[in-house]
This record gives structure tokens, sequence and C-alpha cells, in this order.
């Protein structure tokens, strides 16, 4: 496919004028963050002395009304630290059998935290409540304990669909108080999409984090966010996973360009994903795109 790349798009060029799709990763720092970054005051952010990561976590937090926010080098990271925070060593974390914390983290709950996924249907993105109420009945016959439920927001394998409140609600209810961690690494093309506020649909769940260097195109990181005392926790499994950063200012004055101007673009995105979905579903009616 080829498009205009106009001066301060974000997509990678490939020469030619050809972009590369193959996955919301693949961006460039728009000019903006090159110039924060360079700029960025900067500490030792192991000793939380790094006014630009500060800035950023008490923005993040902000943004998802959480009380606090912890900047991870990678959305894996953000998603493994919730687990050995909110989880507990042999019991069973229930999530959809497609999420990015199942399949793709090359087996890091088992490793990280030594739980076993207990993996449910989630072919349109989202759980069931019956699924996750047989998953926490299970635990009365012998089955081992459920300590967390985890969705993925938008759901990546199912098309990129984001939840709805009402599915979230439902079934944030039915975890019957374990908590609930959201991968939202792309919460914010679910706030656009649908416009639910990232903060109402973070208000469902005990963790949430987000990538800010899938659309909204930073060159690294991710945000954890909870309640105060979660994220001292994770503050210490972050350090123990070898995630402390010490001038962590130079990424994170991207990652606020990102969270204060990128946001809105997303619905660029959204429409250029839509007019190309509908091409193929016109040139090839069988292939399984939906507009
Ligand atoms: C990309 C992604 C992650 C992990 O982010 P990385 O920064 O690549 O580690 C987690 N969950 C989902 C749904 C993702 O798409």
């Amino acid at each position: 496919m080829t498009a205009a790349t106009g001066a301060g798009d974000t997509l990678a060029p490939m020469g030619d004028g050809l972009v590369d799709l193959r996955s919301d990763t693949v961006t460039r720092p728009t000019p903006e963050m090159r110039r924060a970054m360079a700029d960025a005051e900067v500490g030792d952010d192991v000793y939380r002395e790094d006014p630009t990561v500060n800035a950023l976590e008490a923005a993040f937090a902000s943004r998802v009304g959480k009380q606090a926010a912890l900047f991870v080098p990678s959305g894996t990271m953000g998603n493994q630290v919730a687990l050995r925070v909110l989880s507990e060593p042999a019991s069973v974390v229930v999530a959809g059998r497609r999420q990015h914390v199942v399949v793709h983290e090359h087996g890091g709950g088992g490793r990280n935290a030594g739980i076993q996924f207990h993996a449910v249907s989630d072919d349109d993105g989202t759980l069931s409540e019956a699924d996750v109420r047989w998953a926490l009945d299970a635990t009365e016959h012998h089955h081992p304990r459920v300590t967390l439920l985890a969705v993925e927001n938008t759901h990546m394998h199912a098309g990129g669909r984001p939840w709805s409140l009402e599915a979230l609600r439902a079934v944030a209810g039915a975890a019957r108080g374990v908590p609930v961690h959201m991968d939202g690494a792309r919460l914010f093309n679910a706030e656009v999409a649908t416009g639910v506020p990232a903060a109402t649909y973070a208000a469902q769940v005990t963790t949430v984090m987000s990538c800010l260097s899938k659309g909204l195109c930073a060159p690294v990181g991710s945000m954890l966010a909870g309640d105060e005392d979660i994220m001292e926790a994770a503050r210490a499994e972050r350090a123990r996973m070898g995630g402390g950063m010490r001038q962590a200012g130079v990424i994170a004055a991207a990652g606020l360009v990102a969270l204060n101007s990128m946001v809105a673009r997303l619905a660029e995105d959204h429409r250029r994903a839509s007019r190309l979905a509908g091409a193929v579903a016109e040139r090839w009616p069988d292939g399984g795109c939906e507009p």
C-alpha cells in the first residue's frame, strides 16, 4: 500500500512511499518528542529523583483515575509486575486464551509469578461472566485458587476490539472481589473508539497497564497504575525484574508528549484502518476482514 507520509507523520517510512503496517509498534517519535527528549530534566529515578518520570507517572495516574502509576520499560514488564503483585504462586489467573499475557510473554506468568492460567474463550475479545463464575466455583472442587482475573482492552487477537463498559462491569462483578488486571496496551484506542473515558474503564479494575510505544508512538515505555500500596509493591517487583532505570526522564519526556498530544490522533489511525479494511473486504469478500 502506498500512502502520503507528510511532515510529522508517525508511520515508519520504508522508502518509495511504502508504509510499514506490520504493527503499531513500528512508529517513529515525532519531532516534538525528540525535542522534549533533548530538553528533558533528569535525575536518578531509582532514588525517585527524576522530575520527568515523576511528572509522567502523575499524569498517567490522573489520566486513568488511579492513585499512583509506575513507568516500566515495556508492556510485558507491566503485565508481569501486575501478576507478581496481585497473584500468588501455585494459584490460577483467569484470562482469555489469546490474550497477550497468556500467549505472547514467553511463558512469563509461570516463570515470573509461578501461576497457571485458566484460559477461557475470548473469541469476541471479551470473557463471559459464566466462564469466570465457573473458574471461581471450580475452586470448591479441588481446583487451585483463583487469585486474579486478566482482561485485554482493546483485544489484539479479536481484531483490536474494545470492551463495552457493560460487559466489563459484568465480568468485573462476576470476579467477586478477586482483583482484575487490565492489559490496556491500547486502552486509549478503546477510549477513542467507544467514547468511554480511560478512567471509566480503569475504575472497573484493580490495575491497568497501557503502552506509550504502540499507536501513541513514543520510542520506549509503558505505564502501570493502581492504588498507592499496590504501586509501591509494583516498584519493588520492577526492581527485582531488573526494570529500575536511572535517568529515564529522557524517554519519559517522549511518553509525556505521547500522553498529552497523541491520543487524539488515534482517531486518524482508526479511520485509515477502517478504510483499508473496507478496500480489502471489497476485493476479498470472504477474507474475514471487517471494515
Ligand atoms: C504489545 C502488547 C503488550 C506488550 O508490550 P511490549 O511493550 O511489546 O512488551 C501487551 N499486551 C498487548 C495486548 C500488546 O499488544
